[in-house]
């Protein structure tokens, strides 16, 4: 990995990072200390635009991918052959985490072409040992099953809405293990995958811009390598650290690029580091995902939902630990694939405790609150999932 001195180097002759704090003696000996925080953070509609309005400024060695697109567009970016081999190396020590070794045999059915996600998770596998067959997402669910036939995987890695798309039609032997990727995993469509592949799903976080980390067996959140990352909370509208442990957006600084450096990256992602040691023993601290910073659900048809209306309706009642995502598309590239099997999803869980009450009564109340929601439902134009957990969600 690239160190803080080199990641230094790079960002001073980076026109990005023109106007920063970054030329002058007073740098960061490491990060999170008062020179660093003196530096701003940079959002995702800068990066977006230097990356498309300078692909010409990138040296022809460059490899340029494009971003999957979930939150929005699809971004451009640069990587040097040196930049993919420190995002394999990482990849590799998730792969190893997980349990790949070389006794796999993985089928990574993604994009293989321009999108990054694909081509990392191959290298990843290959480097933790095992005999890996990229697979193209074109033909959907026969295609795949007969990809599958023919490899016999004992691992599959794939985008969460490919393989909940599979699950009813998977018909082969149970995996080792699922690794899933390239976009936010619901938690029914964990449950979904686990029960048809017949193995524990490993959810793995990462950007275009930053690969962070990977589930161990607890399966509550990722592990990160404080050398390939560095991970801050902030303040969603201020370039404020939070204490740790409290929830506000997940800010990265990535010490796997080069070709373009990524400096106090405003991810658009809310989370919180683990106060305390993971159940699983590992040293790599923890980060919980809690899903996007975004004020408004953009439901199908229009329909926009406040969030903070939903959150506090439900806090009212009694849901203080609560975790809300919407999935209005597959987001990836895979979504053509998709077209029959997925469903717009608006999942909601929660810690259960003495409060909290039945998910039919819970139903019941929500849709009574928001008749937009129950409109939706009867269009068919949304499922609503409401998931109460032992554990999980904090
Ligand atoms: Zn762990």
């Amino acid at each position: 990995m690239l160190t803080l001195a080199e990641l230094f180097d790079v960002v001073r002759h980076t026109p990005l990072y023109d106007s920063w704090p970054v030329h002058g003696p007073n740098l960061p000996q490491q990060p999170g200390d008062p020179f660093w925080l003196r530096l701003p953070t940079l959002g995702a509609g800068q990066l977006a635009c230097f990356t498309s309005e300078c692909q010409d400024c990138f040296p022809s060695g460059n490899r340029l991918f494009l971003s999957s697109g979930t939150q929005g567009k699809p971004k451009l970016m640069p990587f040097t052959d040196a930049d993919l081999q420190r995002v394999a190396e990482l990849c590799g020590r998730f792969s190893l985490l997980e349990g790949i070794d070389a006794n796999t045999r993985s089928m990574v059915l993604l994009p293989m072409a321009s999108w990054t996600v694909g081509r990392i998770t191959m290298d990843g596998h290959r480097k933790a040992g095992a005999q890996v067959h990229g697979v193209d997402l074109h033909g959907g669910v026969t295609a795949w099953q007969q990809a599958c036939d023919a490899i016999r995987p004992t691992v599959i890695s794939s985008t969460p809405s490919v393989l909940a798309a599979w699950a009813p039609y998977y018909s082969g032997p149970k995996l080792t293990l699922v690794e899933t990727t390239g976009e936010s995993l619901l938690e029914s469509e964990r449950r979904l995958i686990e029960a048809r592949f017949g193995a524990f799903v490993y959810d793995a976080y990462g950007l275009t811009e930053c690969v962070v980390g990977v589930e161990c067996a607890v399966r509550q959140g990722f592990h990160y390598w404080q050398d390939s990352v560095y991970v801050e909370i902030l303040d969603p509208h201020l370039d404020q650290p939070l204490p740790t442990g409290a929830m506000g957006e997940i800010v990265l600084t990535s010490f796997q690029q080069g070709s373009l450096p990524v400096l106090r990256y405003r991810s658009g992602d809310l989370g919180r580091l683990a106060v305390v040691p993971c159940p699983c023993g590992r040293k790599e601290p923890l980060l919980y995902l809690h899903g996007r910073k975004e004020p408004n659900l953009a439901l199908s048809r229009g329909v926009n939902l406040d969030r903070s209306l939903l959150e506090g309706a439900l806090q009212a009642w009694g849901y203080n630990h609560l975790r809300v995502v919407w999935k209005g598309t597959p987001q990836s590239p895979a979504a053509p694939f998709l077209v029959d099997q997925f469903r717009p999803t608006l999942e909601i869980s929660w810690r259960v405790d003495a409060n909290t009450k039945e998910p039919s009564v819970l139903r019941r109340y929500l849709l009574d609150q928001f008749m937009e929601l129950a409109e939706l439902i009867h269009e068919g134009d949304l499922d609503l999932v409401l998931l109460p957990q032992r554990v999980g969600v904090s």
